[in-house]
């Protein structure tokens, strides 16, 4: 009975801090990097030397290309599932997984560049508030189920983070169980391709990333990256229709790595 009251309150409580409004970006950026800090206690990083120099150097150009002032981070992830993201915030992190299927750097650069714009777009901000309004009653199970000391996830990414409680396993669920709208997964294609072409990677690379994404989909379960998109057809009919623009910007780049080297 005493338990079923501090659920109770626990519950109210998390309604009046959950949904009560939107958490300003600092608050949301907190949450962030607490969950970064979990995820990076418990995954195992990689120690591929090569592949975790490009990922830093990649991430180093792209962070620099956006113009923004994030935290930034970047970390390789040990983990066969072909994924990668960005928290709001600037906390990035590529799975192994991912590598072989981009096969050159310029390819990971039009990934990261894409994570990277759905941070910089304050995507993330959105995707949390409709998680809020739109399944407030899962959020708030997931916050309670922290008390018996289990976060309530789908994807595994997400159920890695047993350890957060509060506000930032709201944010986790919200983060890694929830997809970001069409128009935002156009947005960040098209900023995506232009940061690229900034830091000075051949843009032409974003529409074949999207072959070999395809090619790589074969019947498994998807993660952000080849589910929640538009289809593949469209989005590098959009690639295309922006390549001449992005190429100016490419051409303007005072260093290019063309497509950088290849990932083995
Ligand atoms: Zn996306």
């Amino acid at each position: 009975m005493k338990y079923f009251l501090l659920l109770a309150l626990f519950l109210l409580h998390s309604c009046a801090t959950l949904g009560g409004k939107e958490p300003s970006e600092a608050e949301l950026n907190a949450q962030a990097a607490k969950a970064y800090e979990e995820v990076k206690s418990k995954s195992k990083i990689s120690t591929n030397a090569e592949w975790t120099a490009m990922v830093q150097r990649v991430a180093q150009r792209i962070a620099r290309a956006s113009g923004e002032n994030f935290q930034w981070e970047a970390i390789l992830i040990e983990n066969p599932e072909p994924n990668a993201w960005c928290m709001p915030g600037g906390k990035m992190a590529v799975h192994t997984g991912i590598m072989p299927v981009l096969q050159t750097e310029g390819a990971l650069a039009a990934v990261m560049g894409h994570e990277v714009a759905h941070a910089t777009k304050r995507h993330g901000q959105k995707r949390y508030a409709r998680a809020m309004q739109g399944n407030l009653l899962g959020v708030i199970v997931a916050g309670a189920s922290v008390v018996g000391g289990q976060l309530l996830c789908k994807s595994s990414q997400c159920r890695l983070l047993t350890g957060l409680g509060g506000a930032a396993a709201g944010f986790a669920v919200a983060f890694f169980d929830r997809k970001f709208s069409r128009e935002d997964e156009t947005e960040a294609d098209q900023a995506g391709q232009i940061y690229m072409a900034k830091a000075g990677y051949d843009p032409a690379e974003s529409i074949v990333l999207w072959e070999r994404m395809g090619a790589a989909k074969g019947g498994k379960s998807a993660p952000e990256w080849l589910s929640t998109h538009p289809s593949d057809e469209r989005r590098r009919s959009n690639l295309r229709n922006w390549l001449p623009s992005t190429q100016e910007i490419y051409n303007q780049s005072p260093q290019k790595f063309g497509l950088g080297e290849n990932i083995r």
